[in-house]
């Protein structure tokens, strides 16, 4: 066992998967599922986060290529962890390799769990700008239920339209009719993005720096088109960052399953807040909480998660901008 160096600061690219039919399935750049893959293709554990039965979110633990299947994709919602962390425990001392990916606050509380570092553990943690609260998706799932005459049957929380960047939540339901809910007017993603459905304790996240839990941290490269016009992002684009010298060997191991280009950490932070402070806590996010377990869904939707902009002035200014600028900007 050996402490490993933190590197003064990350080092930043710009990654993506080779494998396009992969890439389809991923959120952003699939660097989780380059390292993931090579972790089991090494007779190593993977542990990441799926949605149960029930959708709600858990990480589990996986040693072959099927078990990581379920792990892709965000699921913007709090995961249950710790049931795994003696599990992980056992199998380092096992002498196993395992490859834990989670929000910083999560491999943060593993390597606490662990007490010492391990050089057969790797952490990958990802750039978080906070965690939806389950009863407030619960709630949601509930409505959508209720509006499509059928309960959910299958979710994807980023689901890629063929050549676009992921933009919408999909959810199939048991009838077969399906929910498309764009990131500006679906009612989940507005809790979200207006930081009334994340957990308090997010916006006083010790982890909102540059300074990462993980050996490798991850997220979207928002913005990646005005700084690298060389770069083909369509079907999306990871930023990365190599925190340790873990993080150094793993991405040389995985590099091959890549394109990797450096990029400049400003880049890197211009578009993602999350890196540099918490978000922000609504004035009114008490009252929306108690809101929460009083209102209906559709009375909370109409109080506090209407779109800005109608669905039809939506569809002509898309329309507009991809006329004048050939592709659609990023919403966030
Ligand atoms: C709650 C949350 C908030 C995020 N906020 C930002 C942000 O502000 N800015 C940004 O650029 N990127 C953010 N991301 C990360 C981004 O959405 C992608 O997950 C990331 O870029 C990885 O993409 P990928 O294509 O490599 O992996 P994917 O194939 O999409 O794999 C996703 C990975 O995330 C893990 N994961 C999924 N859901 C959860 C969860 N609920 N809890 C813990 N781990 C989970 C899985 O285990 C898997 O390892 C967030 C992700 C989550 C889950
Ligand atoms: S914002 Fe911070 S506290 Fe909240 S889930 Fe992400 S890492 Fe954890």
């Amino acid at each position: 066992m050996s402490v490993p160096e933190l590197n003064p600061l990350p080092r930043a690219f710009a990654a993506r998967l080779h494998d396009e039919r992969l890439l389809q399935k991923c959120t952003s750049g699939g660097v989780f599922t380059a390292c993931a893959e090579h972790i089991i293709g090494q007779g190593g554990y993977v542990c990441g986060a799926v949605l149960t039965e029930t959708f709600s979110v858990r990480h589990q633990l996986a040693h072959d290529r099927n078990g990581i299947c379920g792990m892709r994709g965000s699921k913007y919602v709090i995961s249950s962890v710790r049931h795994l962390f003696p599990d992980i425990q056992r199998l380092l001392g096992e002498g196993q390799r395992v490859l834990f990916s989670g929000t910083p606050c999560q491999v943060a509380a593993l390597k606490k769990f662990l007490g010492v570092s391990n050089d057969l553990l790797l952490t990958l943690d990802l750039f978080c700008y906070g965690v939806t609260m389950e009863i407030f998706w619960q709630s949601y799932l509930a409505y959508i239920g209720e509006k499509m005459k059928s309960p959910p049957r299958e979710i994807l929380f980023r689901y890629k339209q063929d050549g676009e960047k992921p933009s919408c939540l999909r959810i199939v339901c048991t009838n077969n009719r399906i929910y498309s809910g764009q990131l500006d007017q679906d009612p989940f993603y507005l809790g979200f993005f207006r930081n009334y459905a994340i957990r308090k304790p997010c916006f006083t996240c010790p982890f909102a720096a540059l300074q990462r839990e993980g050996d490798i941290s991850i997220g979207d490269y928002w913005g990646v088109e005005a700084h690298h016009p060389e770069l083909d992002a369509g079907n999306g684009m990871s930023a990365l960052l190599v925190n340790s010298s873990k993080g150094e060997r793993l991405l040389a191991e995985v590099g091959d399953s890549l394109d990797i280009h450096p990029t400049e950490i400003p880049y890197v932070t211009e578009r993602n807040p999350c890196l540099r402070h918490p978000a922000a806590m609504p004035l009114d996010y008490d009252v929306f909480q108690q809101d929460l377990s009083r209102l209906s869904f559709s009375d909370l939707r109409r109080r506090y998660l209407r779109p800005r902009v109608s669905p039809l002035w939506r569809r002509l200014l898309r329309r507009l901008l991809r006329r004048l600028c050939g592709y659609l900007p990023d919403i966030r």
